[in-house]
């Protein structure tokens, strides 16, 4: 099986449509290593940056997601996301190369156990894009292995000697940048663990590379298991057409589909652009915004972190504008595997014995008298 992410290694196969081949096309055009970017109209800080933060992380662009960069504005959302950029080249003291600890808590290679009843599962660690803010980019650039059989089968004996785990989160790198004969094979494999009942698929694919999101990609993940594809949106600018499409695909293949997004400076950080995003995934891609999470603390990225403070602010304005299902929970992801801590305000005020006072929504103290039966 292929050790590299490329367009040619995924094979259609037999009685393959266009639009099980059409997406090669957005890999072929797109950005595929930093050399390809002397092409584009960078700004000289970038255009200095490229080569040094390409050696730390990645350089990878579908042209889908590239034809979505305003170039006339250097402070575009979208290429802040994945042109590379000085900002990561300056390290603070405290930043992590592994900011949740994922390699502390792996007792065997491409799996993680932090918390009891789900692992984390690595069939990967090549994405379609890489994203300049990722959390895991010291992995990607330290591991970088692409998907095998034999490089699971650590995993899949640990799963299954650990009744308690009862789900399965394909990470990575990205799990759908997979050929579908993979995915339907990981996918099989995990069916015969019998205490495995929930299988999560978390990826950037739809956003970035929604041409990828095919009927036969549906198929290959279809079958005993319940499916959760967890998206990762950040901005209402990457809701298009195309990802609406691929949302749709996955919906009608009968996947459950939420979505988490990561707190950006520049990007993100205002309560508008939050709220657009939170509405649009609900309401136009059926997208249930699942978590916002502040920046980890990963080496490099101090330019695109908020203020925690700044971020509960955000999560405040967006609890009284935005309706419980479009609204995210807003977590930190706490370094040495202490798992994502809701970071939104309380709204508890005081307490006297049954008596409580809460501040309402609309800034106004509430009482309320707890009354419970003998
Ligand atoms: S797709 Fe996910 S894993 Fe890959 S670079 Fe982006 S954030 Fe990181």
């Amino acid at each position: 099986m292929t050790e590299h992410f490329r367009a040619e290694d995924i094979v259609p196969g037999e009685g393959a449509t266009d639009a099980d081949t059409a997406w090669r096309h957005d890999v072929r055009a797109g950005v595929r290593n930093w050399r390809d970017l002397d092409g584009l109209p960078l700004s000289p800080d970038e255009r200095a940056a490229t080569e040094a933060a390409a050696e730390r992380h990645k350089v990878r662009v579908p042209k889908a997601y590239l034809d979505l960069i305003d170039w006339n504005d250097p402070a575009d959302p979208i290429r802040l996301q994945v042109i590379p950029s000085s900002g990561e080249l300056a390290e603070e003291e405290g930043e992590l190369g592994d900011p949740i600890s994922d390699h502390g808590f792996s007792p065997v290679q491409r799996l993680t156990h932090r918390h009891a009843d789900r692992v984390l599962l690595f069939p990967t660690y090549q994405c379609a894009v890489y994203c300049r803010f990722c959390f895991r980019k010291e992995s990607l650039t330290s591991i970088g292995r692409g998907y095998s059989r034999e490089a699971l089968e650590k995993a899949y004996a640990y799963i299954e000697a650990h009744p308690e785990i009862r789900e399965v989160i394909l990470t990575g790198g990205d799990p759908l940048s997979l050929p579908d004969r993979a995915l339907a094979e990981i996918r099989t494999r995990i069916e015969r663990i019998a205490h495995v009942r929930l299988l999560r698929v978390h990826t950037r694919v739809p956003v970035v590379l929604p041409s990828r999101v095919t009927g036969r990609l549906v198929e290959a993940l279809q079958g005993r298991l319940m499916v959760t594809v967890v998206t990762h949106f950040n901005h209402p600018r990457e809701i298009t057409p195309a990802t609406e499409q691929a949302c749709r695909t996955l919906r009608h293949g009968g996947f459950v589909l939420l979505n988490q997004s990561v707190l950006l400076k520049g990007v993100n950080d205002s309560v508008e652009v939050l709220e657009e995003l939170c509405r649009e995934l609900m309401y136009r891609l059926g997208v249930k915004p699942y978590y916002l999470h502040h920046g980890d603390l990963v080496r490099g990225m101090a330019h695109r972190r908020t203020t925690i403070e700044e971020g509960q602010a955000l999560a405040a304005a967006l609890r009284t504008r935005l309706s419980g299902i479009c609204n995210p929970v807003y977590v930190l992801d706490l370094p040495e595997g202490g798992g994502k801590v809701p970071l939104g305000s309380s709204y508890v005020e005081s307490r006297d014995g049954p008596d409580w006072q809460f501040c309402g929504l609309d800034g106004k103290p509430r009482n309320y008298r707890e009354i419970v039966g003998e």
